[in-house]
């Protein structure tokens, strides 16, 4: 929808191929079921996509979507310790996924020149190696293939895309792939918010220590709209949380602190628990074709997806779209479009690739087949550097403050290495960083009061 949007910009008509019947309303649907685990929006993106779609975190709180303060409130236990609840300084949306994306497709779609096609499938490209002319689609109702021209196609269709082998056709080679796969797996369940804590409870986080070397484990609560928990557990490879609800409840009283599981035990489950495995890291770098129509564009997850225990799919999916937007401002109607708008994105999704990949390398049994250098030098050097900030950044507030910019996207990872960074690093306090869980005797009386009536 975002990429739909920036055409928009440029150009006269859009036409969005979906395979799915898109649902009028914030609902589930079969062609993402990733939209049942807990999806954070933070601020890199959020901005963004209010830059290109005015007013979306507007309708989002007004939906009841939850505006989370970095790290005000935020309850975190990271590999280095609890996180000092500092004043906000970026912030993310909690919301399910189904609400924000029916937020920007409602946003989106209210442009009667974006036209969509629903239960319509892409299947192959039209044109030859050095241009595209459209795509053909297939009509799920009546089994129809049909081709439609486009001066600008672009390829949105996430994780499972088959743009590789629709090139093949077209004699264009396969691009360069890395895959990092700390063969991380999901498991979520909905909860209703207990006590008197809906629209009050802060994000609470429990990450295991990746140091140890033993498999990661990770817990999160996420608070949404309708007074809704989204609870999501998750493990690397050696460490999966399982998907039945007895061993649910287990691995949460596992995690690196019982707090999630404390807190999940005073709150009630609405829904089963769900399961995904669809978490490597998976970069394709297509601006490093030498063959490549120059009117073909790709992105999204179909150009990079990540571990999401990260949280930064969207936020780099809107950064990608502005990327986009800034080729088509510079070079529609000329034959450099798509090398300008792929290398613009390679750009965008390189932190948090970066972020991503270079701490699960350091999971057990992390399967890699990449060939990015940064990773031998992470191995060998960078660790030690990430250690420092990230244990300054628990208890001392500049650092936490770039910290948060770069988890936030709101801010390049090579700001971390700021004059102003490296002295808060060399001005340590003996400040201890909190040794306990950092949610306030408040909050605990709001989990454990009586519910309203209407609660
Ligand atoms: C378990 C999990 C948790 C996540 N948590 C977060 C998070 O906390 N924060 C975050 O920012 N990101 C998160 N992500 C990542 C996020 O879901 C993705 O980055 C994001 O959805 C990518 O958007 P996309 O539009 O590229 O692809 P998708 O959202 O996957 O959309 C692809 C679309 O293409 C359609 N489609 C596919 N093939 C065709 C075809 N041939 N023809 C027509 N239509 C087609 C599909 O129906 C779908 O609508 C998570 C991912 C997973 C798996």
């Amino acid at each position: 929808m975002l990429a739909a949007r920036v055409l928009r910009r440029h150009l006269d008509q859009v036409t969005v191929i979906e395979r799915d019947a898109l649902p009028d309303g914030p609902q589930h649907r079969k062609g993402l079921p990733q939209a049942r685990h807990s999806h954070l929006l933070w601020s890199g993106g959020a901005r963004l996509i209010d830059s290109l779609l005015p007013g979306t975190t507007e309708r989002l709180k007004a939906a009841g979507a939850q505006r989370i303060g970095v790290y005000r409130n935020m309850v975190s236990l990271t590999s280095y310790g609890w996180q000092q609840r500092f004043p906000e300084t970026q912030f993310l949306y909690a919301a399910s996924r189904p609400l924000l994306d029916w937020t920007i497709r409602d946003l989106t779609l209210a442009d009667p020149a974006i036209t969509l096609r629903q239960r319509t499938e892409a299947v192959a490209l039209l044109g030859d190696a050095t241009r595209v002319t459209g795509v053909t689609i297939r009509d799920l109702d009546d089994g129809a293939s049909t081709d439609l021209t486009a001066d600008v196609v672009v390829d949105t269709t996430g994780r499972g895309s088959r743009l590789a082998q629709w090139l093949d056709a077209l004699d264009v080679p396969p691009p360069q792939e890395d895959v990092v796969d700390s063969g991380i797996t999901y498991a979520t369940r909905v909860y209703r918010a207990p006590g008197r804590s809906a629209g009050a409870f802060p994000m609470v986080s429990v990450h295991s220590d990746y140091r140890t070397r033993q498999p990661g484990r990770f817990g999160l609560i996420l608070p949404v709209e309708n007074g809704q928990w989204i609870v999501t557990l998750s493990g690397t490879r050696g460490s999966e949380p399982p998907t039945d609800e007895a061993g649910f409840a287990a691995f949460a009283k596992e995690l690196a602190h019982p707090l999630i599981s404390e807190l999940i035990g005073l709150a009630t489950p609405l829904t089963p628990v769900q399961g995904s495995r669809s978490t490597a890291n998976r970069r394709r770098y297509f601006e490093r074709n030498s063959v490549w129509p120059g009117n073909l564009i790709a992105l999204g997850d179909s150009v990079a997806g990540f571990n999401p225990v990260y949280g930064h799919g969207m936020s780099a999916a809107a950064r990608s779209a502005a990327a986009l937007d800034r080729a088509l401002q510079r070079n529609l109607g000329t034959p450099d479009l798509a090398t300008s708008a792929l290398r613009g994105i390679s750009r965008a999704v390189d932190d948090p690739w970066n972020l991503a990949t270079a701490q699960d390398i350091f999971y057990p049994n992390c399967r890699i087949d990449a060939d990015d250098p940064r990773l031998e030098e992470e191995l060998n050097s960078q660790e030690r550097f990430t250690e420092l900030v990230c244990t300054a950044g628990l208890k001392t507030a500049p650092v936490a403050a770039a910290v948060a910019g770069v988890s936030a996207l709101a801010a390049p990872a090579t700001s971390l290495q700021s004059p102003a960074v490296l002295g808060a690093l060399r001005d340590q306090t003996a400040t201890p960083a909190p040794d306990t869980p950092t949610l306030t005797d408040e909050e605990w009386a709001l989990a454990t009061a009586e519910p309203l009536d209407d609660n």
